[in-house]
């Protein structure tokens, strides 16, 4: 359903990004019978296949082998040695990419979508160039995602970021993580998880800011308990490489460590970067992401943007529901609206923590008067495991319509607990509608309709 210009142009859509939300979108519209091209200059599947979610929940699965066998133990379960093998767990997850590339390359080809190799420039408003090649477009997807951000500072160049340290040709016996965010507190985690003698460093009191704050300072505690030695107001101001390789970073309380490898999590910034969106007039803010309007159209209109390119929320299922949502309203007269309330997450450190909706303190400023119901336990399987990891479920109730407006989890599986909990918050769930529910026994998960 393109307009009546369609013809003078190579095709109806150029979608620039074949990552989470560029691949949606690309295929949905070819499905419709849209003339799709998507240029790709790096990998298909883009970071979350590559160099980001996949990889990363593989790499966490490994760490928590790692635990199982010593929990085991107390279950009359011994292995004689355990020996791990960074190298193979590295190319195992290799292979599982490119099968994921592969895939991915079959779902364009066969929806009918064009893939274009190499990197994308914006040299119009209707115009493409790609690998010294120009293509015209009715429209232009931006789907570029986001790039990590390492601070620069003496010796910045020695640290690597999440993109490198998948691959590390060798396994580093001693890491420091630099950052409090998604990434830090996952990496910092799977390290420690696998043996390293791992650092977390931070520059503010608490990691994990925006989470609710009980969250933050019990998971602070959890991840201390696996291994991980926390460093709270800490950051680097220098580091050194020394001849036999190892990295001495120098700490900003005079402070110095020392280890193999250095990774900063300091954030992503969008990837906008000589792509030809200001020359043409597209607007950007400060941080560099694509302003767009609620339809996902930029200031030109023919040029739209989504996923991590727009910079509002950084994850995966929201880039797929923005680029479902802009297909709707291009292609199918549908709404480009998409609903940015009640988005669960999850950070997948050990314990893993889930969460949906309002913290503590959010819905406290919020609203007129909350209760809060919290439990905290050592999960049963480690009443014998010998393991010391406690579990904390919490539920925020609004108590004017008894409506639950926040629940939390840290513990195991909280991500897959967390995601059925979303689907009754959205539906607006009461707490008399949790309390009216039938608990799964024995579970964790019961105790969000025990709560009293
Ligand atoms: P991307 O997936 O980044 O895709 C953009 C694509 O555009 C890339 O393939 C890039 O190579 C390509 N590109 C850029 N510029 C050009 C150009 N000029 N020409 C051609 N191609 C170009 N989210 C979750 O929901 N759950 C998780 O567990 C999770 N874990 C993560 C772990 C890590 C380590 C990281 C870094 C991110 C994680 N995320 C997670 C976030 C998630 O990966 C992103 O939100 C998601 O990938 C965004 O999708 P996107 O389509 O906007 O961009
Ligand atoms: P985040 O924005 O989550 O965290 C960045 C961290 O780095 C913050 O703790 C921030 O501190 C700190 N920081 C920022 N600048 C500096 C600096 N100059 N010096 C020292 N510290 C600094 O980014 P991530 O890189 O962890 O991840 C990017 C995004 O990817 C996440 O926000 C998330 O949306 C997504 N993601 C999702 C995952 C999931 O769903 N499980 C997993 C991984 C990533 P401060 O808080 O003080 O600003």
């Amino acid at each position: 359903m393109g307009s009546v210009y369609v013809a003078e142009f190579d095709y109806e859509l150029f979608v620039i990004g074949a990552g989470s939300g560029g691949v949606r979108a690309g295929r949905m519209a070819a499905a419709k019978g849209v003339r799709v091209a998507i240029a790709e200059d790096l990998y298909l599947g883009g970071t979350c296949v590559n160099v980001g979610c996949v990889p990363k929940k593989l790499y966490v699965y490994a760490s928590h082998y790692a635990e199982s066998f010593h929990e085991g133990e107390g279950f009359g379960l011994s292995a004689q040695s355990v020996r791990f093998d960074w190298a193979v767990l590295r190319d195992n997850k290799k292979s599982e990419i490119a099968r994921l590339n592969g895939i991915y390359g079959n779902l364009l080809r066969n929806s009918g979508c064009d893939i274009v190799n190499g990197r994308a420039r914006i040299t119009g408003a209707h115009s493409v160039e790609v690998a010294g090649k120009t293509y015209t477009a009715e429209r232009i997807l931006v789907a570029t995602g986001g790039w990590p951000f390492v601070p620069e500072f003496p010796g910045s160049e020695h640290a690597i970021s999440s993109n490198e340290v998948f691959d590390l040709e060798q396994f580093p016996k001693r890491l420091i993580v630099v950052g409090g965010g998604y990434i830090a507190v996952e990496f910092a985690g799977i390290f420690a998880g696998l043996g390293a003698q791992t650092d977390l460093l931070y520059r503010g009191d608490m990691i994990l800011r925006g989470f609710d704050n009980e969250v933050r300072e019990f998971t602070a505690q959890e991840i201390v308990k696996k291994g991980v030695n926390l460093n709270l107001n800490a950051d680097i101001v220098k580091i050194d490489k020394l001849g036999d390789g190892s990295l001495v970073a120098e700490l900003t309380d005079g402070r110095v460590l020392e280890a193999d490898q250095i990774l900063y999590a300091t954030g992503r910034k969008p990837k906008t970067q000589g792509l030809g969106l200001e020359e043409i007039g597209v607007e950007l803010n400060k941080s560099g992401a694509v302003v767009v309007n609620d339809n996902f159209q930029s200031s030109v209109p023919s040029v739209y943007a989504i996923g991590d390119v727009i910079d509002r929320v950084q994850l995966t299922p929201v880039a797929l529901a923005e680029g479902m949502a802009l297909v709707r309203h291009l292609y199918a007269d549908g709404e480009a609206k998409v609903d940015y309330e009640l988005i669960p997450t999850a950070v997948f450190c050990q314990p893993n923590i889930g969460t949906v909706g309002l913290s503590e303190e959010q819905a406290v400023e919020r609203y007129a008067k909350v209760d809060i119901y919290r439990s905290e336990f050592r999960a049963l399987k480690h009443t014998i495991s010998g393991s010391d990891e406690r579990t904390l479920m919490k539920m925020i109730v609004d108590r004017e319509t008894d409506r639950v407006i926040g629940v939390h989890m840290v513990g195991a599986e909280a991500g897959e607990i967390i995601q059925g909990i979303a689907v009754a918050l959205k539906a607006g769930a009461t707490k008399a509608v949790f309390d009216s529910t039938i608990g799964i026994h024995p579970t964790a998960a019961e105790e969000f309709v025990t709560m009293r």
